[in-house]
């Protein structure tokens, strides 16, 4: 794929399963959502793999291991090993590694996760500014993080140790509502000492870096619900993507996205894996209107316009691409509304 403008959704002619060699998955609002597996995932999954694909799990969470990410999944129903499972612990860990002595001790402010990944690279985890680390790094903790370990945290940073975050996720949405993310905690430690960490996760590039290294993928889908995490990573790393509608994504929110928020496909769920994708035909000319499955979309003055009849996803491609040709390198800001409620999205 090029860094150009993409302007629509891409066909395709084969199933993606088969036209990519490697699935990089995001786990929440794609595999599963509060624990559950999502609607669809588990058979697709299987269907997936057992047609050649290499199934691999891309997580910002740096709290869990990649471990009792495997063994969550494999209780789901989908049977993960460790090594399938790449977390931006372990992208932040090599970051690390690549610029502190071997075997130099390391501030965590995070979890398990985040102490096995620095293992992993030859780096000894310490709680405290008086250990002499080299680094500090901060990754969510979970509910039971002392607070005081974010006063370590700005004691080393104050005498100048470089600062690293596994991911600046500023939320992290749970059954009983928003709960602050690691990028939040984050944003404490900036607030007390005027520095700024660098940073590994989704979507930036260390994160991609580390997916890429870790499974080997040559032609890569990166399989998301989430368009300035899951999406951007993927136009960052300039791979293709799907963007499926089970998470945080809905139709008017794809329609209003940037170039770096467009994905190269879209579908309902995780059986869009396993099918090919409809190519949106004409807007070259004029005015005549984006056509996909029994749907024609054009971009009017005030807002969408969506004719005909057929299956929901076809109209949302056709409406992506009025809405992205019309908003360019910018977002369209055309009011969606009555095209998406047509479609029951
Ligand atoms: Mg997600």
């Amino acid at each position: 794929m090029s860094r150009s403008v993409r302007t629509r959704p891409e066909g395709s002619g084969r199933g993606l399963s088969e036209a990519y060699d490697t699935a990089l998955l995001d786990l929440d609002g794609v595999v599963y959502a509060g624990g559950n597996a999502i609607a669809h995932a588990v058979d697709s999954l299987a269907t997936a793999r057992s047609g050649g694909m290499r199934l691999a799990y891309v997580t910002n969470n740096a709290l869990r291991t990649p471990d009792a990410v495997a063994e969550h999944l494999t209780e789901l129903g989908i049977p993960t090993g460790a090594d399938d499972v790449i977390t931006s612990a372990q992208a932040v860990a090599r970051l690390i590694a690549e610029q502190v002595p071997s075997g130099a001790r390391v501030l965590v402010i995070g979890g398990e996760g985040l102490r096995v990944a620095l293992r992993e690279r030859g780096l000894e985890p310490v709680e405290s500014a008086e250990d002499d680390p080299a680094a500090v790094v901060q990754g969510f903790g979970g509910p039971e993080l002392p607070w005081g370990r974010f006063a370590e945290a700005c004691y080393a940073i104050a005498r100048g140790v470089p600062w690293y975050a596994s991911n600046t996720d500023l939320t992290i949405p749970g059954a009983r509502g928003i709960a602050p993310g690691n990028g939040a905690a984050v944003e404490v430690v900036r607030i007390a000492t005027g520095a700024d960490p660098r940073v590994a996760g989704k979507p930036l590039p260390p994160m991609h870096r580390e997916t890429i290294l870790r499974t080997g993928a040559q032609r890569p889908l990166v399989v998301g619900d989430r368009l300035d995490t899951d999406i951007e990573g993927a136009f960052n790393g300039e791979v293709d993507s799907l963007l499926v509608l089970t998470g945080v994504t809905d139709g008017a929110q794809l329609l209003a996205a940037p170039p770096q928020h467009r994905p190269t496909y879209v579908d309902a769920d995780l059986r869009g894996l396993l099918t090919g994708q409809p190519e949106v035909t004409g807007g070259a000319e004029g005015n005549g209107g984006f056509r996909c499955g029994g749907w024609t979309a054009t971009a009017g003055e005030e807002r969408l316009e969506l004719e005909g009849e057929g299956a929901a996803l076809d109209g949302l491609r056709a409406l992506c691409a009025a809405a992205w040709t019309v908003g360019g390198e910018a977002g369209c800001g055309l009011d969606s509304g009555k095209a998406l409620a047509r479609l029951g999205l």
